[in-house]
């Protein structure tokens, strides 16, 4: 897929921006706190209705204006899709696909996917395990609607199960809707893990082969899938998994009463990573993270492209002057496949990269 142009109007510091890119490697450039991240995080909002850095979405907004709006031209499947956002402080956020209005942001998957990878990512495997969720949810939700769904309905549950279990004492009639709220959160549970195993599993097959060409051939990564302790197969049908995740609400009901928190369920999950056999989360150096970290993120996108046959856009946030001369090269060379958007500081020598373009970004304009 092909992101061929965007136009923001008071998107961030962009009054307006107009550009037209290239199907290869898209160079955005210039000094710090001009707009480049900017212009990735309104690609990036166009594929999932949300962003890496915004709580909400009115922080998108140009400060003093009321509005935004971000239009995006897709190549994908043959076919061209014409993407619009629009943002307004007041009322609710519209998302439009050739001009017909999306009822969820799930509509949005599998017309623009993007994979970003930022500085912040850099410390993917050293964060807690919330951190590699959102990686997970996020790669999962972009290939499977049906995910998506499942998840905001896990979420919705989780927050209504949490203000029972907080409220219960002054409230004891809430306890009366608490199995009911249990099965729900187990059965939409049992999606997510039997979800999650499967792409777990294909991010097993894939990442370690790029974290071993990553690593000159030094460093051999294993993932594994750590989720409730009653599950023994997470790649068993949900159906299976529905009755373990019971059995595990069952045996923390107690628990969960007196803590007043929810303390079953896959929303504690985690993606165990090791490099050489030991937990990279501890042991690693912070350049096995950090080339861990890529790996993965690179593994995303390969797998993507097998699934749907499309390369997903790949937005490479100040990533390369992070890394060193080898790493670099090795990233260059990894991403001659589909689009990407590289930003940097300084102007980069695109020549090598055939068919590149260069974008100079000073205060939110595109300098011609
Ligand atoms: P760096 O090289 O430091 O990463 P950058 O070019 O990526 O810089 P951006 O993160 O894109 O910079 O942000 C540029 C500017 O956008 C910041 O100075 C910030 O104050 C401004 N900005 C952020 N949100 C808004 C907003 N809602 N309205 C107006 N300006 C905003
Ligand atoms: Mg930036």
């Amino acid at each position: 897929m092909i992101l061929r142009s965007l136009t923001l109007d008071f998107f961030r510091n962009y009054p307006h921006f107009e550009g037209e890119f290239s199907p290869g490697v898209n160079v955005i450039w210039g000094e710090n706190a001009q707009g480049k991240t900017n212009l990735l995080e309104a690609a990036a909002y166009l594929s999932t209705a949300s962003s890496h850095r915004a709580r909400y979405d009115r922080e998108l907004i140009q400060f003093g204006v009321d509005y935004a709006f971000v239009k995006g031209e897709v190549e994908a499947r043959d076919r061209t899709f014409s993407l619009e956002a629009r943002l307004s402080r007041g009322g609710r956020r519209q998302l439009f696909s050739n001009g017909v209005r999306l009822k969820t942001a799930g509509e949005l998957a599998g017309v623009l996917t993007t994979v970003l990878f930022c500085p912040e990512d850099l410390w993917l495997i050293r964060e807690g395990a919330a951190a590699r969720r959102r990686f997970l949810d996020s790669c999962i939700c972009q290939l499977r609607p049906r995910y998506a769904e499942a998840l905001a309905e896990y979420r919705r549950l989780y927050e209504h199960k949490l203000r029972i279990l907080r409220d219960w004492e002054e409230h004891p009639a809430l306890l009366d809707t608490l199995d009911e709220f249990n099965l729900r959160m187990a059965q939409t549970g049992a999606l997510l893990i039997h979800y999650r195993a499967h792409f777990i599993r294909r991010l097993g097959e894939v990442t370690p082969a790029i974290h071993r060409d990553f690593s000159g051939g030094r460093e051999e990564l294993e993932l594994g899938y750590e989720t409730v302790r009653t599950v023994t197969d997470p790649l068993a049908p949900a159906k299976t998994i529905l009755e373990q995740l019971l059995a595990h609400q069952e045996s923390h009901r107690r628990a969960e009463l007196e803590a007043r928190q929810c303390l079953s369920g896959p929303h504690k999950d985690d993606l165990a990573v090791e490099v050489n056999g030991l937990a990279a989360r501890q042991f690693a150096s912070q350049g096995q993270v950090r080339t861990a970290a890529l790996s993965l993120k690179l593994a995303s996108r390969e797998i993507f492209f097998r699934e749907t046959g499309e390369w997903p856009v790949l937005l490479l946030d100040d990533v390369l002057s992070e890394l060193d001369g080898r790493r670099q090269e090795y990233v260059l060379k990894r991403i001659t496949n589909g689009q990407v958007f590289i930003t940097c500081c300084e102007e980069m020598d695109v020549s090598r990269l055939g068919g590149a373009r260069a974008f100079h970004i000073r205060n939110g304009a595109l300098i011609q």
